[in-house]
Parts: C-alpha cells; structure tokens; sequence
C-alpha cells in the first residue's frame, strides 16, 4: 500500500510517498519559492528517489507547475504516481475549524468547507485547498483525504478553550482555541506511551514540539486537555519568528501608534519571536552566537526558555499527576542545552534529568530523565507524514 503525503505552503510543498504501515519512504521532496522570482540556476526542487537526489532549477509560476513537475521527477526515477497504485493521497490541512475533528474524505464540499475556514487560517488553508486541488486533477481516481492540525485539540474542554471575551462577539466570528500541530501532538504521545509500555488511556503527558513554530499540549488519558496555540498558531511559546503570548493591549498601541493590520501581521508571524529579538531564527546559529558572547542571543534564549518553563508549570498544576514530558521537532529532538534548560531544578517535582543521557544523540525515542525520576522525560522523534499515511491509508482500508 502506498500513500502521497503532500503538505503545501504558500510558497512550498513538501511531499512523501510512503507505505503507510512499515513506514518505508520511497520518495521525499521539497518544492520552494514557488511564485518567486528565481534565476535560472537556482534549485526550486529537491527530490530524493531511488535513484538518489535529483535538483530542478528554475522558476515554479504556481503550485499546479510545481507539482506537475515533482509528477515528473517521480517518473524519471521509475515510480510513476499514476500507475503507481495509490491508495490515497493525505493532505494535512491546517485548519479545521468547529467542523472537521477527524480525517475526512475530500469531496467538492468539504473542500468548499476548507475554503470558506480560510478566515481563521488565511496563510494556511488557501494554499492548504491549491495543492488539494491540484492533486485531484492529476490523480483522478484516487482518494484524497484531509487531516487536520486542530484535529487533536478539538475536545478541548471548555474551560480551556473559551477565551474571556463577549460571548455573541465569540460566537459570531470563531473565537475560540482551536490548538495547531494536533498530528503531531497525537503521534508523538502514542509513541511515548508505546515507548513506556502503557496504553495512551493510563498516562498523562505533557508534549513539547519545538521546532520552527512550537507548542505544548497537556493530555490526559489520551485526550488532549490544553495547549499552548490558540485561535491562531500565533499563541503561546516563543516561536523562530512568531511572538507567542502577548498583551492584546499590544496590538491595540500599535495600531493607534499607526501600523496597519498587515503591518502588525508581519510583525508578530514573521519578524517577532528569536528573530526579533536577536536577528536570527535558526536555533543552531543562536547557540552558536552566545556562546561568542551576543547579548541578543542570550536574551531571546532566556525569553524562550522562561515561557517554555511557564507552561511546563501550568501543565503539571493542570494534569496534577504527570507520567511523562516529551521532547520533539527539529529543536526539542537536537538542542540538549533547551531539554535540560526547561526542566532544570524541577527534581522537588519529580523531575530529574540524567545529564548524560541527555547529551547522546540519538535518532530514535528514548529516555533521558534519571532511573528514579517520578516523571519520565522522552525524546520522541515526531513524524506528521507518516501519521498523515497512515490516517489516510485508514480510511480507505477496506473493512
Ligand atoms: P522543525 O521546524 O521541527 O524542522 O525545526 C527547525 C528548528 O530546529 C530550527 O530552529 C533549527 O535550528 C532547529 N535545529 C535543527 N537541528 C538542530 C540542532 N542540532 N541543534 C539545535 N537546533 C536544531
């Protein structure tokens, strides 16, 4: 059985073509700059087939071109997709509103459904609808399914998804917690349950995604109970460019200082969180600069750190009993100096990380706290792509 996982951005869409149930992957790719200008030498496509990488150079006018040309370079490296016998192609949608909370077959409504949720994701579910739409075009046929980001959170109890403002007004315009990266969120917890030999149903965790954008969640017994992202994936932890948590009072200064809502919108998505703070977003040039002394780097590790610790905090209060605290995405899985930074002189709460087991590198789940921590603390190499296959492949699986 294989599954095409497409995840298209504005201006990128990565793709796999994995077997859902080994999680083999045959081929994965990139395609960037999409709509940009782009000299003629410059690489737009990276495909990594069995025949090794190959590289397109060049323009992509739109997301049609794109994927037309990663349809070809799937059959110059002899796995043509539409001869190929796909089971499904999975999508991972970002936003699915009150409406979508499992993965969903896509027929012309449901699509139309997604369109009209881009005003809770207006980054996101436009491209989200192009690229699925594309790829009904070219694989006519074969089953499309959508899964959703907010999926995981979507029985947030109330409590922790009502935000404090008018109710009509809330009503009215969505204003609700939703919570983003729920694949993630979910995939991650079964693995760290699976890793300690427990059903996801007798373990209460905390998960901790960190990569370019971040977010935790608190699950209990399997079900989400709260998480860092809100209406927007614009709440909550400090994030590579994403402010996370501000006064609201902010916006409103800013505003009558001036700045329009596309200006404030830029700001706070894509030139805040360690970007703003110290110039750089990646957080292997952030180590690297305070370790030669950079102010600004420090500070922005130190806000980072400090909201992280924050909602650890709120979590263990709100779970009252923790089993685990899991670490994941490109930053949670790689920097040993953030794990032990946000759990450092926890061990009166029953966290004691072993220094040593936290500096191994290594690829796959495993424990780094103490053999007498009460609380387990993991870290647990996420994977959306194959949890985005596999729903898929679920939900065409006959019987
Ligand atoms: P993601 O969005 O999950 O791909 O994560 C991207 C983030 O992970 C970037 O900020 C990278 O700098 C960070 N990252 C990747 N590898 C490392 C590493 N070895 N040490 C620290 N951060 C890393």
């Amino acid at each position: 059985m294989l599954v095409l996982v497409l995840n298209s951005g504005s201006s990128s869409i990565k793709y796999q073509l994995l077997e859902p149930d080994s999680g083999t992957v045959s081929a994965s790719g990139l395609v960037s700059r999409i709509g940009e200008d782009v000299g003629p030498g410059e690489p737009t496509i990276e495909h990594h087939g069995r025949g090794g990488e190959i590289v397109h150079t060049g323009p992509i006018p739109d997301h049609a071109a794109g994927l037309k040309l990663v349809f070809g370079l799937f059959a110059a490296d002899g796995q043509d997709l539409a001869t190929a016998g796909l089971a499904a192609a999975g999508h991972r949608v970002v936003h699915g509103g009150e409406v979508f909370y499992r993965p969903t077959l896509i027929t012309d409504e449901v699509l139309a459904t997604i369109r009209d949720l881009s005003s809770l994701a207006p980054l996101h579910n436009p491209a989200n609808v192009i690229g699925i739409e594309c790829a009904m075009r070219l694989l006519p046929g074969v089953p499309q399914v959508a899964v959703f980001d907010t999926a995981f959170f979507h029985g947030l109890p109330a409590a922790a998804k009502t935000y404090a403002v008018d109710a009509g007004i809330a009503a009215k315009f969505g204003i609700r917690r939703y919570g983003f990266h729920g694949t993630s969120h979910e995939y991650v917890s079964g693995q760290a349950a699976a890793f300690l030999g427990r059903r996801p149903e007798d373990v209460n965790q905390i998960v901790l995604h960190l990569g370019n954008g971040a977010s935790g969640s608190a699950i209990r017994a399997g079900r989400a109970v709260d998480t860092t992202m809100g209406m927007t994936p614009l709440e909550g932890l400090v994030m590579g460019t994403r402010s996370g948590d501000l006064d609201p009072g902010i916006i409103l200064h800013l505003e009558r200082n001036g700045l329009d809502v596309a200006e404030i919108d830029v700001l706070l998505n894509r030139e805040s969180g360690l970007k703003g703070l110290s110039g750089i977003n990646d957080f292997r040039e952030l180590h690297a600069h305070m370790e030669s002394g950079d102010a600004a780097a420090r500070l922005a590790y130190d806000v980072y750190i400090h909201r992280l610790r924050h909602y650890i905090g709120a979590y263990l209060i709100e779970l009252g009993r923790v089993d685990v605290i899991t670490f994941t995405g490109g930053v949670g899985e790689n920097s040993s100096q953030v794990r032990f930074d946000a759990l450092a002189g926890l061990e009166r709460f029953g966290i004691a990380i072993d220094p040593q087991l936290n500096d191994v590198r290594n690829r796959s789940a495993h424990r780094i706290s103490k053999s007498d921590s009460e609380i387990a603390v993991l870290v647990v190499p996420t994977n959306e792509e194959l949890a985005i296959a596999r729903a898929a492949a679920d939900l065409v699986r006959p019987g």
